[in-house]
């Protein structure tokens, strides 16, 4: 059976999304990591054009109004997070596995334009686990993480919504699972 060419990684917040997709940017150069824009300003050791496209609400306003982005959304009320259109569809004319790392609002997007892409949801151990992770990042306020708490509650409702459950166990587990189900092989260990 033919795999689907583009896959979506969605979850709750928190859930180590971006972990996972670290991790199979670093071990599985056969993937196309979509690079998103966003408002949000970069944290240390974030590099522009590799983690994010970091552009100012101008730009990104002009993306919208360009339809260049083939998903956006507001994410934790603050900062917005878009997938440039352009870059996707070039790395799918390709004949490139692709990989889209965004939240709930945007795969729901992608559902309505490109229902046949392939949706994985990436679930936490367990609420207590997840917990620990948010509060373990330090990088946010409490009130940042209260609200992120408040999102992930309502994420991790959306489960049913997707085509197969991954859970993040450990990162190697689980990008290995994410990958298998991409049609690719797991690193030997
Ligand atoms: P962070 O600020 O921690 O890097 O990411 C916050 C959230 O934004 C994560 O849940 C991540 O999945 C989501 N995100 C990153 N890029 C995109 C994007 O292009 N579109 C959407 N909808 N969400 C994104």
């Amino acid at each position: 059976m033919s795999q689907p060419r583009l896959t979506v990684l969605a979850g709750p917040t928190a859930v180590g999304k971006g972990t996972v997709s670290t991790y199979i940017r670093d071990n599985y150069p056969a993937v196309w990591l979509s690079v998103s824009a966003t408002t949000r300003p970069p944290r240390p050791g974030e590099i522009d054009g590799v983690h994010y496209f970091f552009v100012s609400a101008e730009e990104f306003d002009r993306l919208v109004a360009e339809e260049q982005l083939l998903e956006w959304a507001v994410v934790h009320g603050r900062n917005r997070y878009g997938t440039l259109r352009r870059t996707v569809q070039a790395a799918m004319d390709e004949g490139r596995t692709v990989l889209l790392e965004i939240d709930l609002q945007g795969a729901r997007q992608v559902k309505e334009t490109m229902p046949e892409a392939n949706f994985v949801f990436l679930a936490p151990p367990s609420w207590d686990e997840m917990v620990r992770r948010l509060r373990g990042r330090g990088t946010e306020t409490a009130e940042e993480q209260q609200q992120r708490l408040e999102t992930a509650k309502l994420e991790l409702a959306a489960e049913p919504e997707f085509h197969h459950t991954v859970v993040n166990d450990t990162v190697e587990h689980a990008a290995d699972e994410l990958v298998s189900l991409m049609g690719l092989r797991p690193l030997e260990r």
